[in-house]
């Protein structure tokens, strides 16, 4: 069992600090975890969002590499929150070359969060889910370096619509364009659990189709923000993914990619 994604209190909304959630994976018997807390330098130039606790990322580095030697399945990872103004930030402030591993993620559009209502507001769902993945599509050429592409469909968490679904079939285009971009630049691409709905981030429909145009490499992702939540719908996804032909989850260490039997 592994889980690519989970946060502690060094993110801004972490629940659970680092020892916690490191004590909750051993007894789970985790083969692989990755702490991925947020560096969000996206909300950083949005000032409404300014108020956002930015991650000390010195601080946060030396601890996780510490608690490393205690925990060996541990993994230093990040979570960049892609905005064209955060870039620089990224390549300024990460040190690339010691983490194990980095997420890219898309959670704002037009300088909004798309977890928010302020998002959604007077606009129609083709439209808003349209601009989401355009510019998770403009995150795949992200100028820092990253290795996976985190949960493709976040725009539908908090979206107000009755039907909240986002069928393959409309969104196609753009979506076949992501996949095959991810493909082409050896990505991964990640399964998310953290929804609410009976399905993932992207969903089942959305792995099938990647797993057509050849894409193999896969993640589980949690996105547990407290111990509660770590490895939470493991198994389904497991069976999806194996059901879909997926043999291998995708993990990384030292940036390196490394296979695990689902
Ligand atoms: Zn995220
Ligand atoms: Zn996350």
């Amino acid at each position: 069992m592994i889980d690519a994604h989970t946060h502690t209190k060094f993110s801004f909304d972490g629940k659970s600090s680092a020892v916690d959630m490191a004590e909750r994976g051993k007894e789970l018997g985790l083969e692989y975890m990755a702490f991925t807390d947020h560096c969000d330098r996206d909300y950083a130039h949005i000032w409404r969002y300014k108020i956002v606790r930015q991650l000390n990322v010195k601080k946060y580095v030396a601890a996780i590499k510490e608690m490393k030697e205690k925990y060996p399945f541990l993994a230093l990872g990040i979570e960049c929150g892609y905005s064209e103004l955060a870039e620089n930030d990224y390549l300024k402030m990460i040190p690339f070359s010691e983490m194990d591993y980095i997420l890219n993620s898309v959670h704002t559009v037009d300088g909004l969060d798309c977890y928010t209502a302020s998002y959604f507001s007077g606009r129609e769902k083709k439209d808003a889910y349209g601009k989401y993945l355009h510019k998770v599509l403009k995150s795949l050429d992200a100028k820092y370096p990253f290795d996976t592409v985190t949960h493709i469909g976040f725009v539908r968490k908090n979206a107000p619509y009755a039907d909240a679904s986002m069928p393959l079939a409309e969104y196609i285009d753009v979506i076949d364009e992501i996949l095959k971009k991810i493909i082409d630049k050896g990505k991964t691409l990640e399964v998310n659990s953290n929804i609410k709905y009976k399905d993932f981030m992207p969903t089942a429909e959305i792995l099938k189709r990647y797993y057509e145009l050849g894409g193999r490499s896969i993640t589980f992702a949690s996105d547990a923000h407290l111990t509660a939540r770590v490895g939470e719908l493991y198994d389904v996804a497991s069976e999806t993914v194996r059901d879909i032909g997926f043999r291998y989850w995708t993990v990384y260490r030292e940036r390196k990619p490394l296979h695990i039997e689902i």
